[in-house]
């Protein structure tokens, strides 16, 4: 990187604002490049998004590339892809970081291809080794803890788990440099073109950046009785999730699947209702801070990882919990 080594931040983008991940994601950079006293920069790439740079600059950035333009509109992949690659050789970065989200898990393997790198994928720690980073990667299901560094040719490459690392403070004060990247169809067209975006079975909050997700299992056994999940969630100001069983099933929709075939989330709590607690759920929640389970059988694997277990019926305990709920916030 001119005027030194630095490292290169993905700044991800969800309806017009930075995701949590890019704050998360930014923090991480900081703490690592001030120990080294580093540079860090940003890439901002999307339509109309050149407002959120002052923004990557008081979290942290020190220089912010933005690559504005109307074919931007939605993420595609492949020209996300050479947009960074340019930006990650002509400011000759040596480590890459991005979100483990469903953009990054799409744009940094073939990122990671394309620059010869190694890379650490859904990260819950980062650290120094010496001149390399060392990422911590939970495998077989959170039951081991990879320490990985992801040494190759090109840059080090790592993306974050979401709601794993803290958020930095904004401080206004933090000035940095902005940089207008020209946008070239012919050099950073992609093959792909968005015709239309559906939102797929919206609910408010995301389940992959909410704080506390209320998910409900077969236990409910039916459909109609998924509404105590959602009352409960709703109260608390909570993502629905959903196991696998009930998606199945057709009671809600793929979008609130939590585990290995859906989505990996990391609340400061998860309460599960009705949830054997398979491994393949578990895979998906178990590094949530508090797990608090309600289920009637007392063997139910689910209380092995549960914080707080509750023995018994759902339908007694899920109103209640709800009314509780409402009344303490009167
Ligand atoms: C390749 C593969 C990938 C998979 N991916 C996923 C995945 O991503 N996510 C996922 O969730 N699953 C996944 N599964 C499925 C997983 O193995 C389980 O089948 C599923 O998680 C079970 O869902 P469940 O806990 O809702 O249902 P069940 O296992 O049927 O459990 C229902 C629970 O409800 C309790 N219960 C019943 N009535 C009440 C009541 N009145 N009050 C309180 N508790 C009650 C029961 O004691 C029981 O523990 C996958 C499976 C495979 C093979």
């Amino acid at each position: 990187m001119s005027g030194g080594a630095g490292i290169l931040t993905f700044a991800e983008t969800k309806d017009g604002k930075l995701a949590p991940i890019t704050r998360e994601t930014l923090g991480a950079a900081r703490k690592l490049a001030d120990e080294k006293s580093w540079k860090v920069t940003s890439v901002l790439i999307g339509d109309s998004i050149s407002p959120l740079a002052d923004e990557l600059i008081s979290l942290g950035a020190d220089k912010v590339f933005i690559c504005q333009s109307s074919n931007l509109k939605g993420f595609l992949d492949e020209s996300y892809r050479k947009i960074i690659n340019e930006i990650a050789l002509s400011e000759n970065a040596a480590i890459i970081l991005g979100g483990a989200t469903f953009v990054g898990k799409s744009l940094f393997p073939g990122l990671a291809a394309k620059l010869s790198s190694g890379m650490a994928a859904d990260i819950t720690e980062l650290v120094w080794d010496g001149e390399n980073i060392l990422a911590t990667r939970p495998a077989y299901g959170g039951k081991v803890l990879l320490k990985v560094s992801p040494v190759g040719p090109g840059p080090q490459m790592a993306t974050l788990r979401p709601k794993a690392f803290p958020e930095p403070s904004p401080d206004t004060g933090r000035t940095g440099e902005k940089v207008d990247f020209q946008y070239d169809e012919s050099k950073h067209g992609s093959r792909v073109k968005i015709l239309e975006s559906v939102v797929e079975g919206g609910q408010e909050i995301s389940l992959t950046e909410a704080d506390i997700i209320v998910s409900g299992g077969r236990g409910l056994k039916e459909a109609d009785n998924y509404k105590m999940v959602r009352e409960l969630a709703s109260v608390l100001g909570a993502a629905s999730g959903a196991s696998r069983a009930i998606v199945d099933a057709g009671w809600v929709p793929y979008s609130h699947q939590v585990g290995q075939t859906g989505k990996t989330v990391n609340p400061k709590l998860y309460i599960a209702c009705g949830i054997s607690g398979a491994i393949q759920h578990l895979v998906g929640m178990q590094s949530s801070k508090t797990i608090v389970a309600i289920n009637r059988d007392p063997e139910a694997p689910i209380f092995k990882v549960a914080t707080y277990g509750i023995v018994g019926d759902l339908f007694e305990i899920l109103p209640k919990l709800t009314e509780r709920v409402k009344e303490l916030a009167k």
